[in-house]
């Protein structure tokens, strides 16, 4: 690793930072999701059969895709302080290199180099 110490230690502090962000919004999510759920089933009267009904169903694809995102990020998050633990951290998955400070400092769950991600992000691309 030969990123300097104290700028690796802030990006380890954003990330525990982003981490509980991501938990708490995670909880709030389902929490409302949860919350919609019974509030909706408890309006009509009806038992908990409804889930063909249409209403209400867009603002709850809304959420579980926000929800998803949500999941995914804090799995990033998870895996970067993981390789902080391991001692990995800034090394590209792939090819080994290091990536940019720039780069962490935008993206501090990144885990590709940013030449990596381009290549992963368009496979048909030469290499
Ligand atoms: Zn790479």
């Amino acid at each position: 690793m030969t990123q300097p110490e104290d700028f690796l230690t802030e990006l380890k502090a954003h990330l525990s930072a982003e981490r509980e962000r991501l938990q708490r919004e995670l909880e709030r999510l389902e929490s409302t999701r949860l919350a919609g759920a019974s509030a909706y089933t408890e309006d009509r009267g009806y038992g908990t059969h409804l889930a063909d009904d249409a209403s209400g169903t867009e603002q709850e694809e809304v959420d579980l895709a926000l929800e998803h995102s949500v999941r995914e990020r804090l799995a990033a998050v998870d895996e970067a302080l993981h390789r902080f633990e391991r001692g990995h951290y800034g090394v590209c998955e792939r090819c080994g290199k290091e990536i940019a400070a720039e780069r962490l400092r935008v993206m501090p769950w990144a885990s590709l180099c940013i030449e990596c991600q381009t290549k992963k992000e368009r496979p048909a691309g030469h290499a």
